[in-house]
């Protein structure tokens, strides 16, 4: 049989969403558990250094995971390695939370900071390089390029935009697209068209990221109409093909936008009683480490006050069951 274990609050991902989450649980003694199916850090472990998060100049992302995850457990936070599958709320108002191993956890709240994924192209190179020279993230690395050439896969908003924001840095900018059109918003599309710095390289694919120790120094492209192959030199890889939040794991309903991610209000709530969402799996303006440490605070202070609200609900039932 199964063993359940009960909590009063699961927090579902180890990010830094997560681990903000659970200091701020068990800081305020809530018995707390966090489920990360790996180390915990989430995307701190694919970005190798941090030079935005205040206070602290240059971390590695190694190492910011390590001291936030350090920082938790020092109030008590219980870290499980586990994959959640899928989250229900079941009539009694519990959230069950199962893992893929079949482990149960049992909590009338939960705190969903499972983040998202990034799509992959998926060739020869990525995965070696990520951190190196391939990036996922504009914000959080375009500064390392100052001065270089880079390129940026994509031809939606995101590629758009990032490859605009990345020209305050890199001296050059391609955009390589697989068509011969952007699908982004056409005021994005104008401000690639009006930048100097920014060259569209049209119906073309990356099929290899090359480099050595330092990290990436050219692509392999095809031409997917002239089925012609080139060479690029390149320093840094943006690619910006698609973001999938880890939205789909809750199986009711949540409100939630166009693209997937959880509507919530101002206190992280979802329209879920009990469910709460901070970080990436969050329908707002960034995706940054320092918001989803903000949030995160927000969600767990907001599921203490509805733990305590369901608390104080149960006891007046209890004593007017008990005057009957
Ligand atoms: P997206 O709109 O899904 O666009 C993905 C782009 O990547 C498309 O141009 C697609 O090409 C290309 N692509 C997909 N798979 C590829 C592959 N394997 N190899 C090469 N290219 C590939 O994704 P997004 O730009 O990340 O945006 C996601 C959502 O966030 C969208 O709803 C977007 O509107 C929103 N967003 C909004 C803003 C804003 O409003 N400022 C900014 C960023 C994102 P095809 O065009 O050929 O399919």
């Amino acid at each position: 049989m199964t063993e359940e274990k009960r909590y009063e609050l699961v927090i579902v991902g180890g990010g830094p969403a997560g681990l903000t989450a659970g200091l701020y649980a068990c800081r305020s003694e809530l018995d707390a558990v966090l489920l990360e199916q790996g180390m915990p850090g989430g995307q701190l472990l694919n970005t190798e250094l941090i030079d935005d998060y205040p206070g602290m100049e240059n971390v590695g992302g190694m190492e910011l995971a390590e001291r936030m995850a350090k920082h938790a457990r020092k109030f008590g936070l219980e870290i499980e390695t586990a994959t959640v599958s899928s989250i229900r709320k079941d009539e009694d108002g519990d959230f069950q939370v199962t893992t893929l191993d079949d482990g149960v956890y049992r909590a009338p709240a939960v705190v969903l900071t499972a983040g998202g994924t990034p799509n992959k192209l998926e060739v020869p190179g990525e995965e070696e390089f990520a951190g190196k020279g391939v990036s996922y993230c504009a914000i959080c690395d375009g500064a390392f390029f100052k001065g270089e050439t880079i390129a940026v896969v994509g031809g939606g908003d995101a590629a758009t935009e990032e490859a605009d924001f990345l020209t305050r840095y890199a001296e050059k900018v391609y955009i390589i697209h697989r068509r011969d059109e952007f699908r982004a918003q056409k005021i994005l599309q104008d401000r690639v068209f009006e930048n100097p710095k920014i060259e569209v390289i049209w119906d073309t694919v990356v099929e290899e990221i090359l480099g050595d120790e330092s990290g990436v120094q050219r692509l392999r492209l095809r031409d997917v109409k002239a089925d012609e192959e080139s060479t690029l030199e390149v320093t840094g890889v943006f690619i910006f093909i698609g973001f999938k939040p880890n939205t789909d794991l809750v199986e009711e309903h949540v409100d939630h936008d166009p693209v997937g991610y959880f509507v919530t209000d101002r206190d992280m709530r979802t329209s879920l009683p009990g469910l709460f969402a901070a970080g990436d799996v969050r329908s707002q303006l960034t995706r940054q480490i320092t918001t989803a440490v903000g949030d995160a605070t927000t969600a767990t202070i907001a599921a203490e006050k509805y733990l305590t609200e369901l608390k104080e609900k149960e006891g007046a039932a209890e004593a007017a069951a008990a005057t009957e």
